[in-house]
């Protein structure tokens, strides 16, 4: 163990205290120990702070009580005499560090300069932690790279992003080096950054290096069900889960070491392409603590065989970059060269199952105009039709697997498209037609990608690009056809009609004793894997986390509750749970990971029940935000009178049946009722109950319970007259 590194941490973690010590007396003189300290729309507090201590702070004055703490852990800056044979010290002052930047960066939400500013975002809310999180739990995201400085050219630093993009890492970026930071170097470059590109400008003071740490203590917290002061468990939670490490770029200075310090704790190693002393010892990190001296273009491999990251990168030949991290970039308009659909022109996409004979796998054809037939701003009309053969293929998988050609083509650099079935829209920029992208490698992408995720269940595929008006309208009309059979499939396809329901345990990854019972009327809460798609899933991969669970005798058919389920959630949730029921939320409700879009919760008083979407960031009649409430119901346990949901679920027949159904809602947020108000209505229908969705109150009506009460009766909502709920 190096003692420069020790020193400068310690010595970096005394700064940092004194600044934050200064600036909480500063705010304090100015607002008064009363004042509310909080990171935007969380239910987490600080979240490293609390993850670590369970200290929940509100107020400055908390602040006061943990900045004591925080002196208390640091050593003293080791002598020159001294011999320091293990990191114990240096990892406090990492710690010390990370507490005192987080409440540096909680006073700035109060006193400025914001967080948020120009390119910088500051803290995350909890809705991007779900989404982003969920992309941890199904792999799609690898993991994270806590970018701190900047690069030593704008060139290296564009390549370094795009490198870690390639291989779909998160890109957290804080901290500057010289006064530029590797943000600002990407944003010269015209690079676009946000979380939809995956990267993340967090701040360009060093202290905004929490936010990124502050990321794995949520994901622990929310989806890992570690209870906050568990500090053991969030910090084992990450070594294990969480796939992140830190680039440190440019100089290293005091304070970048006490961060990397704080980063060891969670064993996130720091990969410098300086010379600072190395800390190799394996120990806390899975593997080496400090590596330096990396040149630039090797720090993103060096990185990942240290930090132990398993990396799959889609090879498709195509003259743009391609992967997961690029599906959020868009293409603006004056960017475009040609675009296609989007009300502009007629569109469509198609993939259905053909015979053998049928199907040339590879191949690919554009009928009508190809890129080099027009001009920049022409509009085409598109139709994409999908040939495949395989003889594990099922009529069933056909939707699963066309839905994906959203995604599939969206990896492309360059390229947008937006939508599925008849009403896609699809850009292509003027920089990926220079770079000689052309109509037919859409047909290339679907060919490698749709081998690579369904290869087992389907050996060929063909494709044809049509971009002449007829065929379109041809290909459009052969294909409004199948839609309508494949939407009357869906609705004959109830839970009494099946034999097999599906689990889904890909959130046990972060939440261990987490099991989704997936049934055709009920899919996962995270409302992205439906019945279809698991059984797809199961097809493709046997072993994987979708296994089919025989329903068996049927124990209580209003509650939803079957013998087979009960005994595969048994052992699946490491006998954690013995009952579930699928249809109730007050008896054995099912269990929640983290990533709920909506949480239905019982209103004692009115008899009925709220859901809140998690998009919903106001108060709710329940007297807690949906961050609070998330907190109560994640982490894979059973919580009665709180479910977690998809927001599909709430138009379905068996939404909370066995405790009133449908009928029981009494509020939900207005622009959730908005989202799903067509399956709504539809369903209402079917239950004669014409005009009860104005019956549901909205926060326009009510915020509090009791506003609710007096709400449900000047409206004369059914709930009145139903029976007690419990
Ligand atoms: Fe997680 Fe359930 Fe969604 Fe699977 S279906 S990803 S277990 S929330
Ligand atoms: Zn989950």
């Amino acid at each position: 163990m190096s003692k420069i590194i020790a020193t400068s941490a310690i010595k970096g973690a005394y700064k940092t205290l004194e600044r934050a010590e200064q600036m909480l007396a500063k705010s304090i003189e100015k607002n008064g120990e009363d004042q509310v300290v909080e990171f935007p729309d969380t239910g987490y507090y600080l979240p490293i702070i609390y993850s670590m201590s369970g200290v929940k702070v509100e107020k400055l004055s908390d602040c006061i009580k943990v900045l004591e703490e925080t002196r208390k852990l640091l050593p003293v800056v080791p002598s020159e005499k001294m011999w320091l044979p293990y990191l114990g010290g240096t990892l406090d002052a990492g710690i010390a560090t990370l507490w005192a930047e987080e409440i540096i960066e909680a006073i700035k939400y109060i006193d400025g300069p914001s967080p948020v500013d120009g390119i910088w975002l500051g803290a995350a809310t909890d809705l991007i932690i779900r989404e982003r999180g969920i992309e941890f739990v199904d792999g799609t995201a690898p993991g994270f790279a806590a970018c701190v400085g900047a690069a030593k050219d704008n060139e290296t630093a564009v390549k370094i992003a795009r490198e870690l993009q390639e291989k779909n890492i998160y890109v957290f970026m804080t901290g500057e080096t010289n006064g530029i930071s590797m943000a600002e170097q990407l944003d010269q470059e015209g690079v676009e950054l946000g979380w939809d590109t995956r990267l993340v400008p967090f701040g360009k003071d060093i202290s905004a290096t929490i936010y990124a740490l502050g990321f794995a203590a949520r994901a622990a917290l929310s989806f890992g069900g570690v209870q906050g002061g568990d500090f053991r468990r969030m910090l084992l939670y990450n070594k294990s889960r969480v796939f992140a490490f830190v680039l440190a770029l440019g100089e290293v200075d005091e304070l970048k070491y006490a961060n990397a310090a704080g980063a060891i704790n969670y064993g996130f190693p720091t990969i410098a392409d300086t010379n600072i002393p190395e800390i190799l010892p394996r120990g806390v990190c899975t593997y080496e603590h400090v590596v330096s001296n990396i040149p630039s273009e090797e720090m993103v491999s060096k990185a990942i065989e240290v930090r132990g990251l398993k990396i799959t990168v889609d090879k498709v030949d195509i003259p743009v970059a391609f992967g997961a991290a690029f599906e959020g970039e868009r293409v603006r308009k004056e960017d475009t060269f040609v675009e296609f659909g989007g009300n502009k022109s007629e569109a469509v996409e198609f993939l259905r199952t053909a015979d053998q004979t049928e199907v040339e796998d590879g191949k690919v054809e554009v009928f009508g105009p190809e890129i080099d037939d027009i001009k920049e701003g022409d509009v085409l009309p598109l139709g994409i039709e999908v040939l495949v053969y395989g003889r594990k293929m099922q009529d069933d998988f056909e939707p699963v697997m066309e839905r994906q050609i959203h995604y599939f083509v969206n990896y492309a650099t360059g390229i947008f498209h937006m939508g599925q079935r008849d009403i896609i829209w699809v850009r292509f920029s003027k920089e990926a037609v220079k770079k000689g992208f052309k109509i037919k490698h859409i047909g290339t992408i679907l060919h490698a990608k749709m081998h690579s995720d369904f290869g087992n269940i389907m050996d060929k595929i063909q494709v044809k690009i049509y971009t002449n008006p007829e065929d379109v309208s041809a290909l459009k009309a052969r294909a409004k056809g199948v839609f309508r059979t494949r939407d009357e499939r869906l609705k004959t396809l109830t839970d009494e009609s099946v034999d097999t329901f599906y689990s889904c345990s890909l959130c046990q990854s972060f939440a261990p004793n987490h099991i989704c019972a997936v049934s055709p009327e009920r899919p996962g809460l995270c409302g992205a894997y439906n019945w279809l798609d698991c059984k797809a899933s199961n097809e493709i991969n046997p072993t994987g986390p979708n296994q089919p669970i025989q329903k068996g005798e049927t124990i209580d058919e209003n509650l939803g509750v079957w013998k087979g389920v009960n005994e595969f959630v048994f052992k699946a949730s490491n006998q954690a749970l013995e009952s579930f029921s699928a249809y109730s939320m007050i008896v054995d409700p099912m269990t929640s990971c983290g990533c709920f879009e909506v949480i239905a919760a019982i209103l004692p008083s009115t008899n009925g029940v709220m859901a809140v979407n998690r998009e919903h960031s106001g108060m709710t009649p329940s007297g807690m935000k949906f961050s609070t409430m998330a907190g109560m119901v994640g982490g894979g346990i059973q919580t009665p009178g709180f479910v977690g949901i998809s927001k599909f679920f709430i138009g379905s027949k068996k939404f909370i049946k066995a405790d009133g159904g449908l009928k029981r809602l009494v509020w939900m947020p207005k622009a959730l009722k908005e989202e799903i108000r067509d399956i709504l209505e539809e369903r209402l229908k079917d239950m004669g109950l014409d005009g009860f969705i104005d019956k549901v109150a909205t926060e326009e009506d009510a915020d509090t319970e009791e506003q609710v009460m007096e709400w449900i009766q000047k409206v004369n909502h059914p709930v009145l007259e139903m029976e007690p709920m419990m």
